[in-house]
């Protein structure tokens, strides 16, 4: 495996790999990487010739009162863990610098409009605008046939499919389901960072997305009630501090009014964002009125 903090050697070793008629799969990470991390590298691996992980914290994603300087790094473990797992390089990126991710005297921003707005689009300004920047520099970089990005950021996989197609890069953005803990929780780098009162609040958050799958299981199929009861529900729970409960089309992350989930052929996307013991957490579920589970799936294409 090789481990480099070059972008140069990055970009030089996936040209090396296409010329030889070989694919590109690549999974953009900030590490600290876990089992939802690895989930990404499993799937590349199955589904490319080389695999490459970048490993960066990009700055330009968190706003000036966020956790930049606190987020977790783990960089040998992370290593590590991409070894046993098949990767063929891996890029810990640097921000400035030739060799870095930002080139000096950076000033190209991508800005996908609509899809950035709600959600953490309210609570995070300029977040997605640093997402969206940093994959289109690691698209430029690598050149890759597919990039992988877990469900869990649900809103980021469609900003980033959407960016794939309209910069025409040729792109196939595969998206890979949540892993959870045993109890619930959806992974994040962030859980390190959670004691065990915050956790103990924070599994209200997985708690009230499966009682909107046992509404819909039993035969509740209204976007609007599916949003109260969740909300509902959060709201009840002791310690959580709810930044937003959203129902919306899971294709286009618009409110959907009072429409039947049978009405939305891509899913309705239930997304909560919660403040549980100072640690930020997000997490979402698509649900689809029974008999028509995934039938059209949202993210998973670029270019078509
Ligand atoms: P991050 O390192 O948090 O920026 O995440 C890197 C990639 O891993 C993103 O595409 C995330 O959506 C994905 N990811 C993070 N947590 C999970 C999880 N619990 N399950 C699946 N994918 C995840």
């Amino acid at each position: 495996m090789i481990v480099t903090h070059d972008s140069r050697e990055a970009r030089e070793w996936a040209e090396r790999v296409r010329a030889a008629g070989l694919s590109v799969g690549l999974v953009p990470t900030m590490g600290a990487l876990h089992a939802g991390h690895h989930a990404l590298i499993e799937r590349a691996r199955a589904e490319c010739d080389r695999v490459a992980v970048t490993v960066y914290v990009n700055p330009t994603q968190f706003s000036s009162t966020e956790d930049l300087e606190t987020y977790p790094r783990t960089t040998a473990e992370d290593e590590a863990a991409c070894r046993e797992r098949g990767v063929d390089l891996v890029l810990l990126g640097e921000s400035t610098g030739d060799a870095g991710i930002y080139a000096d005297g950076f000033q190209t921003w991508i800005k996908v409009e609509e899809l950035s707005r709600p959600c953490c689009g309210r609570f995070r300004p300029g977040h997605f605008r640093g997402v969206a920047t940093v994959v289109a520099i690691l698209f430029g970089i690598f050149r890759p046939h597919r990039a992988y990005f877990g469900e869990k950021d649900y809103q980021q996989a469609r900003v980033i499919d959407r960016l794939a197609r309209d910069l025409r890069t040729g792109v196939e953005v595969r998206t890979v389901p949540s892993v959870r803990d045993a109890d619930g929780l959806a992974l994040s780098s962030r859980n390190v960072r959670l004691d065990a009162d915050a956790r103990r609040v924070a599994l209200a958050i997985p708690r009230a997305l499966q009682s909107a799958v046992r509404a819909v299981e039993s035969g509740e199929d209204r976007a609007a009630r599916i949003q109260a009861l969740v909300t509902e529900e959060l709201e009840a729970a002791e310690g959580l501090d709810v930044q937003y409960v959203e129902a919306l089309d899971a294709e286009t992350l618009r409110e959907p009014g009072d429409v039947l989930l049978a009405d939305l052929p891509g899913g309705l996307l239930v997304a909560v964002a919660a403040i549980a013991g100072g640690v930020r957490l997000i997490d979402n579920v698509v649900l689809f009125a029974p008999g028509r589970e995934r039938e059209s799936s949202a993210p998973t294409t670029g270019e078509s």
